[in-house]
C-alpha cells in the first residue's frame, strides 16, 4: 500500500486551517452570468458596483423641521420668517437661496435649500403664521448630508467578490442595476460511502443506515454559494468507488463522507493515491472530525473550471454525521467560498459564559455542539447532551458549537469561552 504518499494526520487545527486558507487563497471562478437584482441574493459580484450619481445627489435633510442658517439661532429663542416648505421629492428651485432671519418647512429626505446649512428639528420649533419660534441652536451642517458626502459619483461602492445579502442589494439597487453581473456557482460533488448506508427510498434492513450526510452537505453547500451535486452511495469496495471519484472529480470540488478512518474497509485515501491523489492533510487534532482529509488532484486537459488550473481540489470528511457537519465548516467552506468568487475570511469567534462545568481529555480542539441563550451581555452557552459525533439529533437542538482548546480539561461554569455560530 503506497502510505508512504500519505501526509501528516496530526496537524493541530489551526495549522490544517492555514493550509486550506492558503490553497483557497490562490483559487478563482473562471465563469461569470447575469442574475437580475432580486434573485441575486447570495450570489458573489463578479464586477464592481460604481455610483451612477452622487450619493446623496442632492443635500438631504435628515429631520422633519425647519432648514435655516445656523448663524441666525445665536440668540435663542430666535424668531425666523417662514418662506414655504419643501418636501421629499421636490424639484430644486435654483433660484431659491435663504437669506438672514429666513426658514424653510422640510421634510426628512427633502432637498435643503441653498443657503440653509442646517435643520432645527421640528420638536424645538413652534409656528404662528409665517413665523417659526426656535428654542435651540444648531451647528452649521447639522441634520443635513452634503450631495456625495456618502459617495461621489464615478466611486465604487461595492467591490468584486461582495456577496449579495440584503445590504448590498441596497447598494445596487440605489445605483440602478437591475442586473448584476455575478459568478456562476462551482458544482461540487459529493459521494457517501458505506456497506451500510442506503438511499432515502430504501426501507433498511435493522442494521442499515439512511444516507443523511449528502443531504446535510447539499444544504451547506449551497449556505456556502455551491451547487450540489449528490451521486449515488458507494460501497465498500474499491472498482465502484473509484468510479464514482472519477465521476465526482468531474465537477469543481469533490466531498467524500466515510471511508477514512483507520479500519480495513476504509478505503477512500486507498482508491485517491491510486488515482494519483496529492494530500495536504489525513488529519487533524480536532473532535469530531479527527481523520480529515484534504487533497487535489491532477486534472486532464478538460475544459477551464474554476479552482486552480491542472487541480480538483477533494474533502474526504469523517462519516459520523456531526463530524461531517463540522469538518465541513471547518476546513471545505473557505474552499468553496474561494471557487464561488468570495473574498476570504476569517471564521469569526463570539464569546459567551458557560454555564456548567466541561470537563474532557486534553489534545484534540473540541468543536461541541451547544446552545447559546441569552442577550446583550447576558450571552450563555451550555453543551447539548449528546451520545458523541454520529448524534445528529442533539446537534439539530444545538444552535452552535463550543469551542473547547487542546491544553483544557477542565473548564468551570461561568468561564467566558469561544463560540462558532454560521
Ligand atoms: P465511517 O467514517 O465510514 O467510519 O463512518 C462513521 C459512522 O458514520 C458510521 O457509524 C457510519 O454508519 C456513519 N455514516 C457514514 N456515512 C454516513 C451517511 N452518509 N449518513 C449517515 N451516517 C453515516
Ligand atoms: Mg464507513
Amino acid at each position: 500500500m503506497p502510505w508512504a504518499a500519505i501526509p501528516p494526520s496530526n496537524l493541530t487545527f489551526e495549522q490544517a486551517r492555514c493550509v486550506v486558507e492558503e490553497h483557497a487563497a490562490k483559487m478563482r471562478p473562471t465563469e461569470k452570468e447575469s442574475a437580475e437584482l432580486p434573485e441575486s441574493e447570495g450570489r458573489i459580484l463578479a464586477e464592481p458596483i460604481m455610483a451612477d450619481r452622487d450619493f446623496p445627489p442632492f443635500p438631504r435633510a435628515t429631520r422633519d423641521g425647519y432648514a435655516v442658517r445656523a448663524a441666525d439661532l445665536v440668540g435663542l429663542p430666535a424668531k425666523l420668517r417662514v418662506l414655504g416648505e419643501i418636501k421629499a421629492g421636490a424639484a430644486l428651485d435654483s433660484r431659491l437661496r435663504l437669506q438672514a432671519a429666513e426658514a424653510i418647512a422640510i421634510m426628512t429626505g427633502a432637498p435643503a435649500p441653498s443657503g440653509a446649512d442646517a435643520v432645527v428639528m421640528l420638536e424645538h420649533t413652534s409656528q404662528h403664521g409665517d413665523t417659526v419660534e426656535i428654542s435651540r441652536g444648531v451647528s452649521a451642517g447639522e441634520n443635513i448630508v452634503p450631495a456625495g458626502a456618502e459617495a461621489r459619483r464615478g466611486s465604487q461602492l461595492l467591490s468584486p467578490g461582495t456577496r449579495l445579502e440584503h445590504a448590498a442589494i441596497a447598494v445596487a439597487a440605489s445605483a440602478g442595476k437591475a442586473h448584476v453581473r455575478v459568478y456562476v456557482k462551482p458544482q461540487v460533488a459529493i459521494i457517501a460511502t458505506g456497506d451500510e448506508i442506503v438511499e432515502l427510498d430504501v426501507r433498511p434492513s435493522p442494521t442499515q443506515i439512511r444516507n443523511s450526510n449528502s443531504y446535510s452537505l447539499a444544504a451547506q453547500v449551497r449556505a456556502s454559494g455551491g451547487e450540489p451535486v449528490i451521486l449515488p452511495i458507494a460501497p465498500d469496495e474499491p472498482n465502484r468507488l473509484r468510479e464514482l471519484i472519477s465521476e465526482g472529480l468531474e465537477a469543481d470540488l469533490l466531498l467524500l463522507t466515510g471511508g477514512v478512518s483507520m479500519g480495513k474497509h476504509d478505503l477512500v485515501e486507498i482508491v485517491l493515491v491510486e488515482l494519483g491523489a496529492e494530500f495536504f492533510f489525513t488529519g487533524a487534532l480536532i473532535q469530531p472530525g479527527r481523520p480529515v482529509v484534504f487533497g487535489r488532484m491532477p486534472r486532464g486537459s478538460g475544459g477551464e473550471r474554476s479552482g486552480i488550473p491542472g487541480y480538483t481540489y477533494f474533502f474526504g470528511l469523517p462519516g459520523n454525521p456531526v463530524s461531517t457537519m463540522v469538518t465541513f465548516e471547518l476546513f471545505a467552506r473557505p474552499v468553496l467560498e474561494a471557487l464561488s468568487g468570495r473574498t476570504p475570511r476569517k471564521l469569526v469567534f463570539l464569546h459567551a459564559r458557560l454555564k456548567s462545568e466541561i470537563k474532557t481529555k486534553t489534545g484534540l480542539k473540541r468543536f461541541l455542539p451547544a446552545i447559546v441563550s441569552g442577550e446583550f451581555e447576558q450571552a450563555a452557552v451550555e453543551l447539548v447532551p449528546w451520545q458523541g459525533s454520529g448524534d445528529v439529533a442533539a446537534t439539530a437542538r444545538a444552535n452552535c458549537y463550543v469551542v473547547i482548546p487542546p491544553d483544557r480539561g477542565r473548564i468551570p461554569a461561568g468561564e467566558w469561552v469561544a463560540v462558532l455560530k454560521d
